[in-house]
């Protein structure tokens, strides 16, 4: 059994089983697919000023460890790092750790905000106040900060590392729970608005999936342990991860039809919302949403009273 490409050992099975690559071409495979996405959805352009959000785990470093060959390699844009600590004892402040580390080494510019000093308190002890799932709350507060801190930080592209898994994830629990219109916000570029008030989000590994981009992290010594929010297991998004997760190992290539269907039909979705959704300023805040006051806002009143 030997790689494609040459007579090394495969490190990798892609999908179907049918490609096997060893360390080196699947490196060069890898960093291709996602040079290959960045330039077609014209993701970063010239003086672009991108900020990583960067949580300290598979997917983020991943992501900036490959920006920064690509700055390096062209020099037209600005690289830093955002990272928001939401107070998770025991997994954001190992995470974080990693963060700190590699961009002390490689001389990247780390932001770090905090929810204690943001909104007053960490997650852990918001949720012992609240009866609220952690991830109802955290999703927004996270949202919220790297919107707002990537605006005053005069960033013009905030990148994440979402891959194909997050991405065929959101787009099934959108259908299932009959909310189209948030999809139509999905894509490797993120918005149906131009507005100012909204920092323009791309995802520069949206075609690798989640084993891929785990297997180039380990391989790249860019972690040497998976660790896992412990409060994702409590979410609607677990449960449609175990089921996407057993589909596709029962029927191979399944999340890349879910990701290559939803990329056709997208154009389409845009255009169909495209004026649906209208914009206030949150009454408390002054960042955008489609109501009164935001949903952050919203949520930090509620803990307040308790
Ligand atoms: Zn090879
Ligand atoms: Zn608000």
């Amino acid at each position: 059994m030997t790689c494609k490409n040459c007579l090394e050992k495969p490190v990798i099975n892609l999908i179907n089983n049918n490609i096997k690559l060893c360390k080196k071409h699947f490196n060069k495979y890898f960093e291709k697919k996602v040079f290959k996405t960045i330039k077609d959805y014209k993701l970063i352009g010239k003086n672009d000023k991108v900020a990583v959000g960067l949580s300290g785990g598979k997917d983020s470093l991943t992501l900036l460890s490959l920006l920064l060959k690509l700055k390096n390699k062209i020099k037209i844009f600005d690289l830093e790092a955002i990272a928001i600590d939401e107070g998770i004892k025991g997994y954001r402040d190992k995470t974080l750790d990693n963060a700190i580390k590699y961009c002390g080494e490689n001389n990247v510019r780390l932001n770090i905000f905090s929810y204690k000093e943001e909104f007053g308190n960490t997650l852990d002890n918001f949720l012992k106040k609240s009866s609220m799932k952690a991830c109802s709350m955290c999703g927004p507060f996270r949202r919220y900060l790297l919107n707002k801190k990537s605006k005053e930080l005069g960033f013009t592209k905030l990148a994440t590392g979402h891959n194909l898994d997050d991405e065929a994830q959101t787009i099934m629990m959108n259908y299932f729970r009959r909310n189209l219109e948030t999809s139509a916000r999905l894509g490797p570029i993120t918005g149906i608005l131009k507005d100012k008030r909204f920092i323009k989000r791309i995802k520069p590994l949206y075609f690798l999936t989640e084993k891929e981009i785990a297997t180039y992290a380990f391989l790249n010594n860019l972690i040497n342990e998976f660790s896992e929010c412990p409060h994702s297991s409590d979410s609607y998004r677990g449960d449609v991860r175990d089921f996407l997760n057993n589909f596709e190992s029962k029927y191979p290539g399944t999340k890349h039809s879910i990701i290559t269907s939803f990329i056709e039909i997208l154009p389409l979705l845009k255009e169909h919302f495209k004026n649906t959704l209208e914009l206030k300023n949150c009454k408390i805040c002054d960042e955008p949403c489609s109501q009164e006051i935001c949903q952050t806002c919203k949520i930090v009143e509620i803990l307040k009273k308790r």
